[in-house]
């Protein structure tokens, strides 16, 4: 009797504890959701013969040096369902965003589970895309009929290896171009938050980029496609070990806009906004527009107008040598007004002030020692999302005729679109 009290108490005790054991844990389901622009789904169910107490989702995104983790809530058991809701809204991310995702799973027995990584993608799918691709470039349309999406291709092709070519940047990272062809479908896409103004945004760090181009707007669209590979040629300029560096706002959509007309006719004329601030001695402050740029829709429109003048007046007067430089210095990261003294001798008050000189404007009243602080630019943070920097696109001119203004869009810092009220003068100009 003893003997078997003995072997029913081991017995017991064998039950009780759980034995760690390959292939313990068993993954029953695990599934990805694309749900576009509201959530990303990721569902497990697994099982195994100990309590599984602890659930982990890996998420990579390509293109982002960071892994991110996710504990999502559910009750410890031996069979566990769990799903983690990715809302797009709180961390957004565009179509046309890929990565791998990866769950860890481990039981109260010490048995853990790692499944295989897995492929997730973004997508807009609630519409029928057309697209057209040479492998590192796609562009998507669904308004329009083929040659729409053909001219645009075709001209972002052209940009494309334009601003490689002349930047000595070669872009690595598959570029896609998602066309949306009215106000409200571009919207939705862009996630809350976005400015009524704007007309395009570039995700450099995702080499994506979002345009909203009506059919009657094909001109402007390849304009507003050229700026917009700019960004993403820029940012792939300066972007450093650790990712993304910031840059002077003022430079990068000045230079996006000097991109714009390529092959660029450094054009000497100025934008209306531009030539009223200096009749009226209204000048932005250099400094006031290396951050991000002003809410006004017309202040911002000045900045648009500037940023392009004096990176016209770096070309013109210092050279492409100068510009590079300063682009290289970008890379490594710093201080604006460090780097400007390094390269042309002077910071950033400096070097608007031969700007003002060379344009005919006042000389400035006062330093403007206004703090910019450099906008990080996120990595997958942004998600969360430093990246996004809207800027306004400038509004309708009352006084120049500006005719249909498409134009009127805006471009976000690293991520921009553009706002070429500006730029739509001088095509009309030159036209
Ligand atoms: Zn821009």
């Amino acid at each position: 009797m003893k003997k078997l009290f003995c072997l029913v108490v081991l017995f017991l005790i064998a039950s009780a504890a759980p034995v760690r054991a390959e292939g313990a844990i068993q993954i029953t389901a695990n599934k990805f959701t694309n749900q576009f622009p509201t959530r990303l789904l990721f569902e497990l169910v697994a099982k195994s013969n100990a309590i599984i107490s602890k659930i982990a989702l890996t998420t990579q995104v390509d293109g982002q040096t960071a892994n991110a983790r996710f504990d999502p809530p559910f009750n410890p058991d031996a069979q566990v369902t769990v799903s983690y809701e990715w809302f797009i809204s709180r961390n957004y991310v565009p179509p046309g965003v890929t990565g791998q995702y990866w769950w860890t799973i481990q039981d109260d027995a010490g048995n853990l589970a790692v499944t295989p990584k897995q492929n997730f993608r973004v997508e807009d799918a609630a519409i029928d895309w057309k697209k057209l691709s040479n492998g590192k470039l796609t562009l998507a349309w669904y308004n329009g009929a083929d040659n729409f999406g053909k001219a645009l291709f075709d001209r972002s092709v052209q940009a494309m290896n334009y601003l490689q070519q002349d930047t000595g940047v070669t872009v690595d990272q598959p570029v896609q171009i998602w066309i949306y062809g009215n106000r409200t479908d571009f919207f939705r896409a862009l996630g809350p938050g976005a400015r009524e103004w704007t007309g395009g945004r570039a995700h450099p760090e995702y080499g994506i980029i979002l345009i909203n181009i009506e059919t009657t707007a094909l001109e402007w669209g390849k304009v507003a496609t050229a700026h917009e590979l700019a960004h993403i040629i820029i940012r792939e300029k300066i972007r450093g070990p650790l990712g993304a560096l910031s840059m002077p706002q003022w430079m990068d959509e000045g230079l996006a806009v000097y991109y714009e007309t390529f092959p660029n006719k450094l054009d000497n004329q100025f934008s209306a906004p531009l030539k009223r601030a200096l009749d009226s001695d209204k000048l932005l402050s250099l400094r006031s527009i290396s951050g991000n740029f002003p809410f006004s829709a017309a202040e911002a429109n000045l900045a648009y107008a500037e940023g392009f003048s004096v990176v016209d007046f770096i070309y013109r007067i210092y050279g492409r040598d100068k510009m590079t430089r300063v682009l290289q210095l970008l890379q490594i990261g710093g201080d604006y007004d460090d780097i400007f003294r390094a390269v042309f001798g002077f910071d950033t008050d400096g070097l608007e002030n031969v700007w003002r000189v060379d344009i005919g404007a006042k000389p400035r009243a006062l330093a403007t020692r206004v703090g910019i602080i450099p906008a990080p630019i996120p990595t997958f943070g942004l998600s969360t999302d430093p990246t996004i920097l809207q800027t306004p696109a400038p509004p309708a001119p009352t006084a120049a005729p500006i005719a249909p203004n498409p134009v009127t869009t805006t471009c976000g810092s690293g991520l921009g679109i553009l706002s070429l009220g500006i730029l739509g003068m001088l095509l009309l100009r030159r036209n």
